[in-house]
């Protein structure tokens, strides 16, 4: 017999930045040379402390289960972080460890949502965003930005999409995948709708540090009094100090829901691997020069790419103010054939640009917004420049 699979899971789309470094990856296998600028993952080792608290940690025996909430010192250490760098006061319990931010996401939407509720996510949005929220049984509303508004959703677009079923907010900042930033005082003007409309704010923060000169970040919990009681804020270690691999994110939220996440995660997955969380601890509570020298060299990609795009005929993108992504908007170059293939759409002309140039990025489509390709400048200045040469040559005709 064929197993059937469950409807829930029947109607999830697999993740379509996984899908694209998967196929780049095929493709260098099969020998090609393939410039891969689809996914958002740090090129850099992970810095040598860290990995050497990792050798540490399991020489000195935590090679364990820890609680299923992740080890009290983490907790802590994530608490006082949020204190030094935003003024919020939240108590260890507070804090809930996970295996990756995804993994919190998925916690977050779990606990919090039932059948039929809703969940407003402005477009373009990350990829796993709605499909997390689909697996709860709740319904994600994709309200469209515009790339007039920094792709940044207004207050005006907010209200318009709640109705009495609304219970969650999702934001990010720095965004993945446009790289815009809400200032403060647009945090502050959704929040009042959010107060007004009595919802609950998911604030995916991951990029919270790569954030370049000019922009400043602004944790959502603190632009209007009051609103940690109605915010979930979703962080972790992945783009920080490229550990990507390592499975270590969290979230601050109030204490019920973290009790509720914890409880899950003790049925669901016991805990976060030991090592990862002792690794972790040796991020943030270690030196940080390791990051500014991440991030002067993301600035220097940035600022590559935004020159690149804006020399493409047809090319525009937002503002990058954190992250290390590119939205580029590719209307111009969509009803066209290249090299004989019509490309009609995101999805086509991103695997076409692998198939004839062996580029690869992420359909806007998957972001929910169709008309552009995310780039990822993750990658070396070296790859950037031989991808934007060969996209360049890709949309003058092949
Ligand atoms: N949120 C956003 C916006 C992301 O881009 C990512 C990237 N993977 C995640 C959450 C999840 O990160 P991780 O699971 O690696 O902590
Ligand atoms: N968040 C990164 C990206 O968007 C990593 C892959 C993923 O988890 O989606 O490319």
């Amino acid at each position: 017999m064929v197993p059937t699979i469950s409807r829930i899971v029947q109607a999830l789309e697999p993740s379509a930045t996984m899908a694209m470094a998967a196929k780049a990856r095929e493709l260098k296998a099969a020998g090609r040379t393939v410039y891969d600028l689809s996914l958002g993952e740090p090129d850099f080792v992970t810095p040598q402390h860290i990995c050497q608290a990792a050798v540490e940690a399991m020489e000195a025996g935590h090679t364990h289960y820890t609680p299923a909430s992740g080890i009290p010192e983490l907790k802590k250490a994530v608490a006082e972080q949020y204190r030094a760098a935003h003024h919020l006061e939240y108590a260890p319990e507070q804090v809930v460890i996970s295996n990756g931010a995804k993994h919190a996401l998925h916690n977050v939407f779990t606990v919090l949502l039932d059948p039929g509720d809703e969940v407003i996510i402005p477009a373009p949005y990350w990829v796993s965003y709605a499909e997390l929220v689909k697996l709860t049984g709740a319904v994600p509303v994709v309200v469209q930005t515009r790339q007039e508004d920094d792709f940044k959703l207004t207050p005006g677009q907010l209200r318009g999409a709640v109705t009495e079923r609304t219970k969650i907010l999702l934001l990010c900042s720095p965004s993945n995948p446009t790289g815009s930033m809400y200032s403060p005082d647009e945090l502050g003007a959704l929040a009042d709708v959010a107060i007004e409309h009595d919802l609950l704010v998911v604030a995916d923060e991951i990029y919270e540090r790569l954030v370049y000169e000019g922009h400043r970040f602004a944790s959502f919990a603190t632009v209007r009094p009051g609103l940690q009681e109605r915010t979930i804020l979703v962080n972790g270690v992945s783009k920080t100090y490229a550990m990507t691999g390592w499975r270590i994110g969290w979230t601050l939220s109030p204490a019920n829901v973290a009790k509720a996440m914890g409880s899950l995660q003790s049925q669901q997955t016991s805990n976060p691997s030991s090592i990862g969380q002792y690794a972790a601890l040796a991020a943030i509570t270690g030196p940080q020069a390791c990051v500014d020298v991440m991030l002067a060299e993301f600035a220097r990609r940035r600022e590559f790419v935004t020159r690149r795009i804006a020399e493409i005929p047809g090319f525009s993108c937002a503002e990058i103010g954190g992250a290390f992504y590119a939205f580029i908007n590719i209307r111009e170059h969509l009803g066209r054939s290249y090299n004989g293939v019509q490309i009609d759409g995101s999805s086509q002309w991103c695997l076409q640009l692998l198939d004839q140039q062996n580029v690869a990025t992420v359909m806007g489509s998957a972001f929910g917004t169709e008309g552009y390709a995310r780039v990822s400048f993750a990658t070396s200045m070296e790859n950037l420049e031989a991808a934007f040469g060969l996209i360049e040559e890709f949309v003058a005709g092949g």
